[in-house]
């Protein structure tokens, strides 16, 4: 390097390293003020010089794997509530179609997702694990929904639309006391007038609040004492999926 480049540079350095704010807000402003021509610019550049730079992509990619590993890690947990409203966006706009792709890739490349997940897994269990438990606690109903869900997938219930809004509202609506025992309480359980199965839906029309002990009194046998469920309700279920029936 010529002397004085290196001069300058190491000007440059340090000029940059006593006004670090100003510039980069100057910068900044900079960049915003000639957005479109950089971008164009840029383009045109990449388009001109396409193999070189993915010679170089590539080249760089290969020497520096855990720099680019670690600058990804931190980019994301910078911005880990944009990329996740982001992601969220995107899914409820394309729910239908992310949930085919997901399937239809799952089906084609099942053993290599599965052993991926599995050393992932093995590699982050600490970490993994604490997350999980830190998400059941801050996450309660939403866990607690998903596993009924679930359950009532697994009984063959005609249907399994009932959303936590519903649920919220059936509790308002019978002012958080046990249908059976009339008890207030905080902690209370899905009654499922007809038992959830081939008869028994999981939907608003055939859930009330009970009580622990009442819920599990009743089992699988006809209400305790006759119950008449909540017919209105404002909150919408939840939209039939295509793949349920
Ligand atoms: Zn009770």
């Amino acid at each position: 390097m010529p002397r004085d480049l290196e001069k300058k540079r190491a000007y440059m350095r340090r000029r940059r390293q006593a006004k670090h704010e100003e510039m980069l807000a100057k910068d900044k402003a900079y960049y915003q003020a000639h957005r479109d021509e950089r971008l164009a610019k840029d383009k045109a550049y990449r388009i001109a010089n396409r193999e070189s730079i993915r010679r170089r992509e590539q080249a760089y990619k290969t020497t520096h794997r855990d720099t680019i590993r670690l600058k990804y890690q931190h980019y994301r947990a910078r911005h880990r509530d944009q990329l996740l409203e982001k992601k969220r966006a995107y899914h409820a706009v394309h729910r239908e179609e992310s949930i085919a792709h997901k399937q239809a890739r799952y089906v084609l490349h099942r053993d290599d997702i599965l052993a991926s997940q599995r050393s992932r897994y093995q590699k982050n269990a600490i970490r993994i694990l604490r997350q999980a438990r830190l998400y059941k606690q801050t996450h309660p109903l939403l866990i607690r929904a998903a596993q009924q869900r679930r359950r009532a997938r697994k009984r063959h219930a005609p249907l399994n639309d009932l959303t936590r809004e519903q649920w919220q509202e059936i509790l308002i609506a019978y002012d958080d006391r046990c249908v059976y025992c009339q008890r207030k309480m905080k902690q209370l359980t899905q009654d499922h007038l007809t038992p959830l199965g081939p008869d028994g839906p999981h939907t608003v029309h055939n859930i009330v609040p009970a009580c622990r002990s009442c819920n599990s009194r009743k089992g699988t046998g006809p209400p305790l004492t006759p119950v008449q469920p909540l017919l209105l309700t404002i909150a919408p279920a939840r939209a039939k999926k295509k793949d349920q029936r």
